[in-house]
């Protein structure tokens, strides 16, 4: 039996919503983009919501915006897909990686050593769905010591007065924590839509838009919108009504719209996302985690507490006390059997573009054990509980034969 790890959620909806766009004689930015921001505002209980072509993109866009570039400093887990540092270095800055805790996230205090004068803002990223300590970061940053050591750098930066918490929230759309939604935990929270993603338009991102009271958060999104469109005055969808012809191009724009093809897949998975999606993902989790609560190898990941909720975005189980080798040979048993896992992530620090700038792995040792030690199980709303008791077995017995002989 073949178990793919990741497939995207199409349905008829999303087929019929994707031909509605089609058919429509309107493919790129236009109402469906309009409806995806909506309903994603919604979700997460926010106001202002603007599509872009992937996180990726959303995230140097938000970077750009807070004035961030040349000299100044971000810091991200060490344990994080390279977007996250890529992101910092195509605006110019310098990503500044930090060990996570046990449960995979960055670790606040590492954080708080790691701020200098440089600091402009921290990029937490939700590993797996479960949701950072934002009320720890929060406290880091509005700290009187640290925010009197910050210094600003253009309007934006003085406004806010200090370090900005931009999250990276790729993989915790309708992630919980303290009871609130991801999307509006943090200053700028930023969800990717790519296919393997939770919720997806094929490619494609949102950034949520929740700076403080002392900002408009209606305007950022005007002009946020502006700089996903090079800057000009008037979108191709309103260039497209009569007598509508009169344009300026107010910034050096980039490109980095969402396409309403793209955004009517997304549209329709919304419309059904707790229920078809969330609820399903969970019902795989819970499942896995009922079964290797039996087996004293395995160490589960966190999804709940009192006020948190996982998105069940992966499932990362780690094998105790286990060497990278070891975790690589039972991948290759798993795979003989043709389930499909993967690891999340390769720790920044050994990938060849980071070694370069000197980013060395001893530095980050929860990072390397955590890596060392996972596996990335499938988990998607289409798999039974035949093919999870299918998967656990095949699981089971790869750790077994690794360990015994
Ligand atoms: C997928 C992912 C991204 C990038 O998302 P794109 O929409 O593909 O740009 C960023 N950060 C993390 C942690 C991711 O997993």
């Amino acid at each position: 039996m073949k178990i793919p790890f990741s497939p995207p959620f199409i349905d008829d909806d999303v087929k019929n919503e994707v031909l509605s766009a089609l058919e429509s004689g309107w493919i790129t930015t236009g109402p469906k983009v309009k409806s995806l921001e909506f309903e994603t505002a919604k979700y997460a209980g926010i106001d202002h919501v603007l599509c872009v072509n992937s996180a990726t993109s959303g995230l140097m866009l938000v970077l750009h915006w807070l004035g961030i570039g040349r000299g100044d400093e971000v810091i991200i887990p060490a344990y994080t897909y390279c977007a996250t540092a890529l992101a910092v270095m195509h605006v110019g800055a310098t990503p500044v990686m930090v060990d996570v805790k046990e449960d995979f996230n960055i670790d606040p205090e590492k954080v708080r050593a790691a701020i200098t004068n440089k600091t402009k803002a921290i990029m937490p990223v939700d590993f797996a769905g479960w949701p950072c300590d934002y009320n720890a970061l929060f406290a880091v940053v509005k700290d009187p010591n640290i925010k009197s050591q910050f210094k600003w750098k253009g309007e934006v930066q003085q406004k806010l007065g200090r370090i900005a918490i931009l999250a990276d929230a790729a993989h915790s759309f309708g992630a919980v924590y303290n009871n609130k939604r991801t999307g509006s935990l943090a200053d700028i929270t930023v969800f990717s839509y790519h296919a393997v993603k939770n919720l997806t338009t094929a490619e494609g991102g949102a950034i949520c838009i929740t700076m403080p009271s002392s900002f408009d958060n209606a305007d950022i999104y005007k002009t946020l919108r502006l700089w996903t469109l090079n800057g000009q005055t008037k979108d191709a969808f309103s260039k497209n009504q009569t007598g509508g012809w009169r344009y300026d191009v107010v910034y050096a724009g980039f490109k980095m719209n969402m396409p309403d093809v793209c955004a009517a897949i997304g549209l329709a998975q919304i419309r059904k996302y707790d229920r078809a999606v969330w609820q399903e993902r969970k019902r795989v989790f819970e499942y896995f985690s009922r079964e290797f609560s039996n087996d004293n190898w395995a160490q589960l990941p966190a999804f709940t507490n009192n006020d948190s909720q996982c998105s069940y975005h992966l499932y990362p189980l780690r094998i105790k006390d286990i060497t990278e080798d070891l975790r690589d040979e039972i991948i290759e048993r798993i795979s003989k059997a043709e389930v499909a896992v993967n690891v999340h992530f390769i720790p920044l620090p050994l990938l060849t573009v980071f070694k370069d700038l000197n980013y060395r792995m001893q530095d980050y040792p929860v990072t390397y054990n955590n890596y060392s030690r996972e596996i990335s199980l499938p988990i998607y709303p289409q798999l039974d509980n035949n093919l999870c008791e299918h998967i656990v077995k095949v699981v089971r017995s790869a750790v077994k034969e690794t360990l015994e002989q």
